[in-house]
């Protein structure tokens, strides 16, 4: 039958990857049509990730400062929490951003369809109408036919199944909601997300249980750095069980009882007002109806796609956390750039656009804790697994002027260099990663030298400027480079 709209391009969904993508391909002269089922655009990470925790994250990380400043010698006395403020600035923060972009979408003429979509077949859409504040359908019902179109249907976090239903037992979108300070709490899975939220409640006052499957917390990160994160945080946490698991959990009226398992075999048990699962992100590939368009998903739900963000069926692509790790905002935004120049260029015959491809060589990653963490290409670790020989450069902040001004000279600057014999003591820039504070915002400068293929000289002689935290880089590659003669 007819179509009821149709388009150049359906995206579908408008978290980072999808609103990166139809802007995109709106400004390339194409006609496009988003389909969301939520009432603003954005998705997780404006909505219920990225955006919200790190307004959370900027009050948490200024009250640890203002407890610090005693050490200083200024007091301002124990911060009084208000906590119905604290989540009406967090949602401010959220209608700003959503706001926005809703202004910037218009502006392009990119419009929206509101519901739940799924394909019928290669060129259309079924799009079932969702109304209000979450995704209640109404009944009503579209047709949307496009040439081309761009799955971005995003992930969403995974449940473990002996969970009760219970209020006390939240995802990070429920610990996002900030309904109250739980005294007691427990974080199941130590990576990004689960660590951030921890950081929150427990500087806004709750004492934290952490358990994790693996041998340590934040998996990927380089051990160095995580060392002096976890030295940092110990204050926060009664326990931190590794290689543990959560295997059984009852909700009673003192709290929720949850058993955990070592891997050695050894039992316990633990109480707690709030538990956080934050265990991992599964794909949306299987709700969508992808087999219909013929398009191939994973068991697991991901969407396999080629350097120009293809599916098995060429005129639909996907981007983001749908088509695989690392699940990341900036990943999707770039990855959603190069499918919509890839379309735009195909439909106008502009060869130059239609071989538009993915092929960033590092993707760094940033946990917004206090310290941050950051980090990009190898590790230390994965250039051991990997058989590459790496020169180091650490560069500890206790020498960093800036660092110890700011009275926070706990961190390490770290970088890795080919040091291989066909190097010639001239490697380039293979990985590196920070803790301390700013560290999300010093790692840019990492990823540009191994995008560019610098070596140590090339980043030492880069002149920093002086007294900043971002100088560590610089110095990191002169200890690398072994001209480096005046650390304490
Ligand atoms: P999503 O943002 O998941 O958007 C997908 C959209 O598609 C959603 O709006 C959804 O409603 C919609 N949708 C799905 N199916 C349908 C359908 N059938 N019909 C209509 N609409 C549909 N990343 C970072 O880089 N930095 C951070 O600091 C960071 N912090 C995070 C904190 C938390 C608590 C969480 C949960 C995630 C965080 N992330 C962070 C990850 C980041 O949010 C994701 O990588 C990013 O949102 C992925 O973008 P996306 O476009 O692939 O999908």
């Amino acid at each position: 039958g007819a179509a009821d709209v149709e388009c150049d391009v359906l995206v579908l969904g408008a978290g980072p990857g999808g609103y990166s993508a139809a802007f995109r391909a709106a400004d390339l002269g194409l006609k496009v049509v988003i389909v969301e089922r939520y009432a603003t655009l954005g998705g997780v990470c404006l909505n219920v990730g990225c955006i919200p925790s790190k307004a959370l994250l900027h009050v948490a990380a200024v009250m640890d400062e203002v407890r610090h400043m005693v050490d200083l010698g200024v007091d301002f006395g124990a911060p009084s929490v208000n906590i119905d403020k604290l989540r009406s600035h967090k949602d401010k923060v959220i209608g700003k951003l959503t706001g926005g972009l809703a202004a910037m979408g218009k502006m392009r003429k990119v419009s929206t369809v509101r519901g739940v979509g799924t394909f019928l077949d290669p060129h259309h859409v079924e799009v079932e109408e969702t109304t209000g504040a979450g995704t209640e359908r109404s009944g009503a019902k579209k047709v949307l036919r496009f040439k081309h179109a761009i799955i971005a249907a995003g992930s969403q976090s995974v449940k473990l199944p002996f969970f009760p239903q219970d209020e006390r037992i939240v995802d990070s979108t429920g610990a996002l909601a900030l309904k109250a300070v739980p005294k007691k709490m427990l974080i199941v899975g130590g990576g990004i997300i689960g660590l951030e939220m921890g950081t929150v409640y427990s500087t806004l006052g709750a004492r934290l249980d952490v358990v994790e499957m693996m041998d340590g917390l934040m998996q990927g990160a380089d051990r160095d750095l995580v060392k002096v994160w976890e030295k940092m945080n110990a204050g926060r946490f009664d326990k931190i069980m590794l290689k543990t698991k959560t295997v059984g959990a009852e909700a009673t009226p003192e709290g929720i009882k949850v058993q955990f398992e070592g891997l050695d075999g050894s039992k316990s048990e633990g109480l707690y007002d709030l538990v956080l699962q934050a265990v991992g992100r599964t794909p949306n590939g299987k709700k969508i109806g992808a087999e219909k368009a013929g398009v191939a998903v994973t068991d697991r739900g991901f969407i396999n796609v080629d350097l120009q963000m293809r599916s098995n069926v060429p005129h639909i692509f996907a981007i983001g956390d749908i088509v695989g790790q690392p699940m990341l905002a900036h990943k999707a935004v770039h990855e959603a750039h190069v499918a919509a120049e890839v379309i735009a260029g195909t439909l106008k015959g502009d060869k130059e656009l239609a071989s538009a491809a993915f092929n960033a060589r590092v993707i760094p990653s940033v946990a917004y804790t206090d310290p941050e963490v950051a980090w990009v290409g190898l590790t230390e670790d994965q250039a051991k697994a990997q058989g590459i020989k790496v020169k180091k450069g650490l560069f500890p902040w206790t020498a960093s002027g800036r660092a110890i001004a700011n009275g926070r000279d706990e961190g390490v600057t770290k970088l890795l260099f080919d040091d291989s014999p066909e190097a010639h003591g001239h490697g380039r820039i293979l990985g590196g990663g920070m803790v301390g504070t700013h560290a999300g915002d010093m790692i840019g400068e990492v990823a540009l030298a191994i995008e560019m293929g610098a070596d140590a000289i090339d980043i030492g002689k880069t002149i920093h400027p002086h007294p900043t935290l971002g100088e560590s880089i610089g110095m990191a590659a002169e200890v690398a480079h072994g001209s480096c003669t005046d650390l304490p």
